[in-house]
């Protein structure tokens, strides 16, 4: 069996493959609350002879399901994402991702038998990118580290490339509180919780002058608008803070602090913060980077940018890349940005369909590389310690 044979038995199971991530778009779920997507990928991984282990580290949503082939040898990861968007359907993509790995390692197992090679398949679920980031929870309770490579992909615009180094992130999720009062017959009395995230927001504008350019910082008003007439008492808001280098955003985070410390000084109002967890900046690998390009070059695609391209978010894939040799390649898919309605419009196309399976191919393929020539995966650990000492 050769590459080409692996990749046929992909073309092969493109209806099933389909018909999982179409369902899948059409149940959006988030928030670690994918429970349609879990049950359903989890219970065709089961069929599939697989060890499926369902709510690992403490979240309903999360999986992981591993498959061994004789003694030792390396243990492949394949880490796939199943959440929507808040109430924005799959304008990310994320129902093509895991269906992709499981049509990728589906098509390893007759190379991997036929060869007698000493593996272990592992493919992880992890709930809420988009928001809590599940992986950092579950690497917080030891998930991936015993993972010798960790692949993963994504949908893209219009060329195949690989994740570039993403941002860092950390996000605080703010509730402010005032004291209610008539706006008119007794302002005095009150304590706008509504003004206090408006100075904060001021100060973060001001903030913004004095942070390198590779920082970005945003913010929404999630709840605190009450009648015009009242001085608003409870107010909510979200604020995120993102940097190109992990190690400046305990600092950006001092300031941040201090701003909104500074807002309810000035309102008398009260605060509580609660903080997500830190998203950090991705570190692609040299190694599976080459491999990546090795295999897109098989695909039919027109456009791959061989540039290590900035990623333009955050990923919680970035934390996984900090402990095990990580590559998350992207595959073309629709040409308007990312999170955009035309996403959405895409997510049941023949362009939806192309991309799942271009993403499973390069993913079997570079196992298939890894497999078929384990001084791969040596040479993947070291550039992986090599590039840490950067980070
Ligand atoms: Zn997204
Ligand atoms: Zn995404």
């Amino acid at each position: 069996m050769n590459k080409q044979d692996i990749f046929k038995i992909i073309d092969d199971s493109c209806e099933v493959s389909k018909k999982t991530a179409f369902k899948i778009f059409d149940h959006p779920e988030w928030d670690g609350n994918e429970v349609y997507a879990s049950d359903l990928l989890t219970s065709i991984l089961t069929d599939m002879n697989f060890e499926v282990e369902r709510g690992i580290a403490d979240l309903p949503t999360a999986f992981r399901a591993t498959k061994k082939f004789g003694e030792g040898g390396p243990n492949i990861g394949f880490i796939g994402e199943y959440d929507a968007l808040r109430d924005f359907k799959h304008a990310c993509g994320h129902h093509m991702q895991t269906p992709a790995i499981i049509s990728a390692v589906d098509a390893l197992i007759p190379y991997i038998t036929e060869n007698n090679i000493n593996c272990t398949l592992t493919v992880y679920g992890t709930p809420a990118e988009e928001t809590f980031g599940g992986k950092i929870i579950m690497m917080e309770k030891g998930c991936f580290k015993e993972l010798d490579i960790a692949l993963a992909s994504h949908a893209t615009q219009d060329t195949a490339s690989i994740s570039g180094p993403s941002y860092g992130l950390f996000t605080f999720k703010v509730e402010v509180i005032g004291k209610s009062s008539h706006a008119a017959s007794y302002p005095h009395i009150g304590r706008s919780a509504l003004d206090t995230l408006i100075l904060a927001f001021n100060g973060i504008e001001f903030m913004r002058e004095h942070t390198k350019d590779n920082v970005r910082m945003h913010y929404s008003i999630d709840e605190g608008t009450g009648p015009t007439n009242a001085v608003h008492p409870k107010a909510k808001a979200t604020i995120c803070v993102r940097s190109r280098e992990s190690s400046a955003l305990p600092d950006l985070e001092k300031r941040l602090r201090n701003i909104l410390k500074g807002a309810c000084l000035m309102c008398e109002t009260k605060i509580k913060i609660k903080k997500n967890p830190v998203y950090l900046c991705q570190m692609p690998n040299e190694v599976l980077r080459q491999l990546s390009y090795d295999n897109f070059e098989l695909l039919d695609i027109e456009k791959i940018n061989r540039e290590v391209i900035p990623a333009g978010g955050s990923t919680d894939f970035g934390n996984v890349s900090t402990v095990v040799p990580s590559i998350l390649v992207k595959l073309p898919f629709c040409t308007a940005p990312t999170h955009s309605k035309e996403w959405i419009k895409a997510g049941k196309t023949d362009a939806a369909v192309k991309c799942m399976q271009d993403s499973a191919k390069t993913l079997a393929g570079i196992a298939f590389d890894l497999l078929s020539n384990p001084s791969l995966v040596d040479e993947a650990k070291k550039s992986f310690i090599e590039q840490s000492k950067y980070n």
